[in-house]
């Protein structure tokens, strides 16, 4: 499409999948789009990760109950979350947050909040596979939540419940039916939820086919460059500086740096509650005769497995809050591919060696909801951040929300619980 006249110079802090989706949505409509991305390009989260496109995720990580779970799984170095103790008034103060949003009447005010945005992102997903030749391996095959005990079975079983009432399909699978559906491994497990609703495909694909599509289409990109500062005047952002000397002009600035959100918008005195949640993936070609079909949910050990393209399949997992660092624990990788023949007796698998492991920062708000909106601070500044577990899946529908934001068009969803500013 043509540049809009007088389009605004909309400025993407940050490349990852957020990032590009906002970019892809806005350049559609004619803006005029740059991207400045820290790193080369290939750091973020946005890569590694499990690849899951996730309507069935409508129950925020804030839910009764978890934080005496967490404290639990403290205590085990191959347990699949961690808090690293420190004393860091941003850590209290997000845990305060947490467990505030951990009671059931937040929970059921989140639960609508994550469904629409994730059933508008899937709808987008289908359309973008179907426009721009799937070639990044979006498949609609659901997804499988096996549970290994019959307590976790029941639970399970009363979410699905839920997630019919709410306009989700779920089905409680009997042993008999899965094994039918994953027939050349079978699984030992007491019971599975499916849902056929959720979907998959290849972030690193993704990524590169949103780059390659972008860069086409002439959205600037500028690498290994990081905002350092901010330039403001009026209550708007009149510029941004960069690490190698640059100022840049924007008429709109949009804040899409993942787990680093919090230190620019600290800059602009706009509090961000956010922790990064490190977590580990590894993939691998799918062994002969023992091919996994179906994305699946280890529950027990929040393993997350998912065939990828042709032959692989990656096996994902762990939530680590320890600040912002990428450092591999094997101890948690460890814990990852233990769990895999507990669940999968016959699947042969070992721990790869650490070149094989990637690691990625989840943005994760306290309240399990992300940051997407136009901020009472800045007219010019919106953000869209704290994605958790969910940034892949969600990405078309938080990048479509942002072009509609900028555009100041009525949005496709209610997005008043997303604000950026809610604990200003
Ligand atoms: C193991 C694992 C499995 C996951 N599985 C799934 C899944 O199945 N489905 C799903 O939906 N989600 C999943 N996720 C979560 C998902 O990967 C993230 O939510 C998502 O990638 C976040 O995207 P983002 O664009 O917000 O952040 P990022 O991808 O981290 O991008 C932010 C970018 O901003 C850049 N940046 C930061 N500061 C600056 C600065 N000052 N100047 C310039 N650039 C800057 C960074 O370098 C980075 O590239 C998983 C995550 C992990 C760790």
């Amino acid at each position: 499409m043509a540049s809009k006249i007088n389009a605004p110079q909309v400025v993407i802090i940050g490349g990852g999948i957020i990032g590009l989706y906002s970019a892809y949505y806005l350049q559609q409509k004619g803006h005029k789009v740059s991207i400045i991305e820290r790193t080369g390009g290939a750091d973020g989260c946005s890569f590694g990760n499990a690849g899951m496109i996730v309507p069935s995720h409508f129950i925020p990580l804030a839910v009764p109950g978890m934080i005496e779970k967490g404290i639990r799984w403290m205590f085990n170095s191959e347990s699949p979350f961690y808090v690293k103790p420190r004393l860091n008034w941003d850590l209290i103060s997000w845990g305060l947050k947490f467990q505030k949003a951990a009671n059931q009447k937040q929970v059921d005010k989140a639960i609508p909040a994550l469904r629409d945005i994730s059933l508008f992102a899937k709808k987008l997903y289908q359309d973008f596979a179907k426009e721009e030749n799937n070639d990044f391996s979006f498949e609609e095959k659901g997804l499988m939540m096996l549970c290994k005990t019959a307590h976790t079975f029941e639970e399970e079983a009363e979410v699905a419940q839920t997630a019919n009432k709410i306009g989700i399909e779920a089905r409680v699978l009997d042993v008999k039916t899965l094994h039918e559906m994953e027939p050349e491994v079978k699984p030992d497990v007491a019971g599975a939820v499916y849902y056929p609703g959720d979907a998959h495909l290849y972030p690193n694909l993704l990524v590169k086919k949103l780059k390659d599509l972008l860069a086409q289409k002439g959205v600037t990109f500028m690498y290994n460059t990081e905002v350092t500062s901010f330039e403001t005047e009026n209550g708007k952002i009149k510029s941004l500086k960069t690490d190698n000397g640059a100022t840049l002009a924007t008429d709109e600035l949009i804040i899409a740096t993942g787990s680093w959100s919090p230190l620019l918008a600290k800059q602009l005195n706009i509090n961000l509650p956010m922790q990064a949640g490190k977590g580990y993936s590894t993939t691998l070609d799918q062994p002969k005769g023992k091919k996994l079909n179906i994305p699946s949910i280890l529950l027990e050990a929040r393993v997350a497995i998912t065939p990828m393209g042709e032959n692989q399949i990656r096996f994902g997992g762990t939530m680590e809050i320890g600040g912002i660092n990428q450092d591999i624990n094997m101890n948690r990788v460890r814990g990852i591919i233990k769990a895999v023949p507990e669940f999968f007796p016959d699947y042969p698998i070992s721990v790869p060696p650490q070149s094989k492991v990637w690691s990625g920062l989840r943005p994760c708000s306290p309240d399990g909801l992300p940051y997407i909106g136009r901020t009472n601070k800045y007219k010019n500044l919106i953000i869209a951040s704290g994605h958790a577990m969910m940034g892949l899946s969600l990405a078309p529908g938080t990048g479509k929300l942002v072009q509609e934001i900028v555009d100041n068009e009525k949005t496709s969803i209610d997005i008043s619980l997303y604000k950026p500013e809610r604990y200003d």
